[in-house]
């Protein structure tokens, strides 16, 4: 139970299941073939992407093939996947900008594409320090081809034009990663208190509020689809003299103790919660009424025979209900409620529902004879 109130520390990384990551290198591989195949048909392919292009198919194919080798580095892959696509745009773009090549460019217009995979593919911190190294190296070699044929002027137009563009990029992208980390820190915390609202934190079982919520859902569907539940309350008896004698302190502990034994007794649709100071409710849900009294039998049993610290015995009192003798939740606490109060009167160490109070009852006021 301890882990529910245990904390990750925020995960930045983005998760990019192994299928995803696989089928976005097929689009790689698709993509760059398909715009291969329309240069060579249009006739505009350049030396240098005719050369580029299949090295580029062949590592997007060759790292699908690694990533079903390599399971375990997949973060490694993935760097490799953004180098190829990153490395080949810079340099095409900064080769198709040396006036010689010709005045048909292809590649600027995707340069953009290198910030929005960085996000993609690289844990929010390398990804924004490679965005950055891109950025000045897409700057640098763009100048470098320019200069060659042009004027200092024209040179820093072009490069500015493409600074402007990818600033933008940058932002828009930055902007949309804050938006998410953000929402990741508001949906954390809202974890931590919906685990704080139903938990109890000295027993860390579920607390009062988790099990009105649960027994009001209970009841609903036993009104709705004829699902059955009972309802147990668990009172354990003298408690006072636990603390009394041994100290608060060690009466938490007890509490404790006694909060961990039961969980282990019980089944994933018995539902154990702290109602409140040596209180403890458990709803099952469609177990048999003669089921639930079994149950009712062993928890008891299993809680005289538990071994304290200082040699301290305790014992519970079960009072409990069945959804068929109530016509709502209320009702059936009541009954519990009343019939826990039976096997306090009747000398704790008891378990009791509506029959077995209702004998004692009668044992009671038959009339002894004389
Ligand atoms: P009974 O058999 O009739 O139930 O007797 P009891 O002494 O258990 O009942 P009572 O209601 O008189 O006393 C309950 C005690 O439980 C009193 C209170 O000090 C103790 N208690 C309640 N909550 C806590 C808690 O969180 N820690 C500790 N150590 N004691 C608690
Ligand atoms: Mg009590
Ligand atoms: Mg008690």
């Amino acid at each position: 139970m301890a882990d529910h109130f245990h904390h990750e520390p925020l995960n930045l990384t983005p998760v990019m299941p192994p299928t995803v990551f696989r089928w976005l290198l097929v689009l790689a591989a698709v993509s760059f073939s398909a715009i291969w195949s329309i240069d060579v048909s249009s006739g505009i392919i350049s030396s240098f992407d005719a050369a580029a292009y299949p090295i580029c198919v062949s590592s997007f194919l060759v790292t699908l093939a690694l990533s079903f080798i390599l399971k375990r580095q997949l973060t490694v892959l993935h760097f490799v996947t953004y180098a190829t696509v990153a490395g080949y745009l810079i340099s095409t773009s900064a080769w198709h900008h040396l006036a010689e090549n010709g005045i048909f460019s292809n590649s600027t217009q995707w340069l953009g594409l290198n910030y929005v995979v960085a996000y993609l593919f690289l844990d929010v911190r390398k990804a924004g320090a490679a965005t950055i190294v891109v950025f000045i190296t897409t700057l640098g070699a763009h100048f470098a081809a320019l200069i060659q044929h042009n004027t200092l002027n024209e040179a820093l137009g072009v490069v500015a034009n493409i600074a402007v563009a990818n600033i933008i990029y940058m932002a828009l992208l930055w902007t949309v990663l804050k938006m998410r980390v953000n929402g990741e820190i508001i949906q954390q915390k809202a974890q931590a208190m919906e685990e704080h609202a139903l938990f109890d934190p000295l027993t860390r079982i579920r607390n009062r509020r988790s099990l009105e919520r649960e027994m009001d859902a209970a009841d609903q569907r036993w009104h709705r689809k004829g699902e059955r539940y009972s309802i147990l309350i668990i009172d354990i008896d003298h408690f006072k003299q636990i603390n009394d004698l041994h100290g608060h302190m060690e009466g938490d502990q007890v509490l404790r103790d006694f909060a961990d034994t039961l969980t282990k007794q019980l089944q994933s649709n018995q539902f154990f919660g702290r109602w409140g100071g040596e209180e403890f409710i458990i709803l099952s849900r469609m177990d048999s009424q003669k089921d639930v009294f079994q149950l009712a039998q062993h928890l008891r049993e299993t809680v005289e025979r538990m071994q304290l610290r200082q040699m301290m015995k305790i014992t519970i009192s079960i009072g409990m209900s069945h959804c068929e003798e109530a016509s709502n939740l209320v009702q059936a606490m009541t009954i519990a409620d009343h019939n826990l109060y039976a096997a306090k009167h009747s000398g704790r160490n008891k378990v009791m529902d509506s029959q077995a109070a209702e004998a004692l009852t009668r044992i009671r006021q038959e009339p002894s004879p004389t």
